[in-house]
């Protein structure tokens, strides 16, 4: 049970930690990108512009038809900063190129430009063997006097920029990466001071019901003595109301008894402290013995108790606590079945799966809903807490019967619908 708190918490702890971790990952990285592709794009729109103004005597000239030479200036240019100019007829008129291999694919992406006038935008270029390379681009149309002289477009090469925000998105990624097992370490060892003092609080709670119910069983068995022998002694002098009285108080005592010896089964199971003494033996003829014990309850209450075998059938196990078990689902089908209703125990090695057996307890009784099927395995968890302290019940039995097959490996679980009945149904390693 701790060790299955202490798993939750570290997961709970590792999961908080990782998620802030990915928060300030993801908005530093988101920001970093930001202010990067702001500063570039107006970067290149300052360019632009500069650009746009170094040619507007050029292209003026050109305008009033003077000859103008072609002007290429790459030996100043590294590639990374480029610009091209072009007259109101789409004829360049200068150049200073971005590097060799991207030309061709950028002229016919500036041919085909559809941007905003003066705003730069990143632009994706392929090149031949499918590598991708990142510009900023900016197309800006040259004016004199509100009539257009052409068009002037400059670029700049940011590939450089994306290869290092890979980088450092493959290094956030393993930090992020290394901090999970940081945290999940971390969490592990946080989580096992924070349940210390649970732990302990629970030993001692543990121990404090197991002495409680261990000191209250001899009293009680005093009592109970005591009762039967006042009850045979007086028998003829005592009065109608005290012969009443007394028989009272034996039913509150046999079932405080039965409290106390359920609290102590638990209490003893949940410490550990309870000896499993495995033995070969017939299953179904402990389970004949159980349900000739119920008979007289069962023909007393009119309810028809069958008991479905298959021949021997050999398992592994506590008998004393099969025993109990059987008891214990047998006891509650009959107790939550209407008068001259059905129980039926099932027996039988499950088809298919060697090595197990299969014990359900069918009844046609009063069933659970659907909402409680999960909890009635639970301390106390009574559905109707009248009708269960009425027919004697503790609402411990079924967390007893849940102890039993788990300590045995098995699985146990209930079928049922309101109105209709209840299946319980126990899978047992043979
Ligand atoms: P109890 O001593 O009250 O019977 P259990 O732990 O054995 O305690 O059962 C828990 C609750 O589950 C019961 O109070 C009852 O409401 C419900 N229950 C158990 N068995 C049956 C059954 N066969 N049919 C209907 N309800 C049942």
């Amino acid at each position: 049970m701790f060790a299955k708190i202490r798993n939750h918490l570290t997961f709970v702890y590792a999961t908080v930690m990782v998620c802030f971790l990915l928060a300030f990952i993801v908005a530093s990285y988101t920001g970093l990108v930001w202010v990067l592709y702001q500063e570039e794009q107006q970067d290149v729109e300052a360019f632009a512009r500069e650009e746009a103004h170094e040619h507007l005597e050029l292209l003026r000239q050109r305008k009033l038809s003077v000859a103008v030479p072609n002007m290429e200036d790459n030996e100043q240019n590294d590639g990374k900063l480029f610009h091209y100019a072009f007259d109101v007829n789409g004829q360049q008129i200068s150049s200073s190129e971005p590097a060799r291999e991207v030309r061709a694919a950028m002229l016919t992406r500036i041919q085909n430009w559809e941007g905003v006038d003066g705003q730069a935008v990143l632009t994706k270029v392929y090149l031949p063997g499918g590598e991708k390379n990142y510009f900023m681009l900016c197309g800006i149309k040259v004016y004199d006097g509100g009539q257009a002289l052409g068009t002037v477009f400059v670029g700049k090469d940011i590939t450089s920029y994306y290869i290092m925000l890979k980088r450092l998105f493959l290094v956030l990624s393993l930090v992020c990466l290394l901090f999970l097992v940081i945290a999940v370490f971390a969490g592990h060892i946080l989580a096992g001071r924070v349940i210390v003092p649970i732990k302990n609080a629970f030993t001692r709670q543990r121990e404090f019901v197991a002495d409680a119910s261990h000191e209250l069983r001899t009293p009680l068995s005093v009592m109970l003595a005591s009762v039967d022998a006042v009850q045979s002694d007086d028998e003829n002098t005592m009065s109608r109301f005290s012969g009443q009285v007394l028989e009272d108080m034996k039913s509150e005592i046999k079932r405080m008894t039965k409290i106390v010896g359920d609290l102590l089964t638990l209490a003893r199971a949940d410490a550990g402290a309870t000896t499993i003494i495995k033995e070969k033996f017939d299953i179904n003829m402990v389970a004949g013995k159980v349900v000739r014990s119920f008979q007289p309850i069962a023909t007393e209450k009119r309810v028809s108790l069958e008991f479905i075998r298959t021949g021997e059938l050999f398992i592994q196990a506590d008998i004393e606590r099969i025993s109990q078990l059987l008891l214990i689902l047998i006891d509650n089908a009959i107790k939550y079945v209407q008068h001259e209703g059905e129980v039926i125990l099932t027996i039988k090695s499950m088809p298919g799966s060697k090595g197990h057996i299969t014990i359900s307890v069918q009844d046609n009784g009063v069933g659970i809903p659907e909402k409680d099927q999960k909890l009635i395995f639970e301390r106390f968890y009574r559905i109707d807490k009248v009708r269960s302290r009425e027919s004697g019940g503790t609402g411990l039995g079924l967390s007893i019967a849940k102890w039993i097959v788990e300590v045995h490996g098995g699985t146990i679980r209930v079928e049922s619908a309101s109105g209709i009945g209840s299946t319980f149904i126990v899978d047992l390693p043979s």
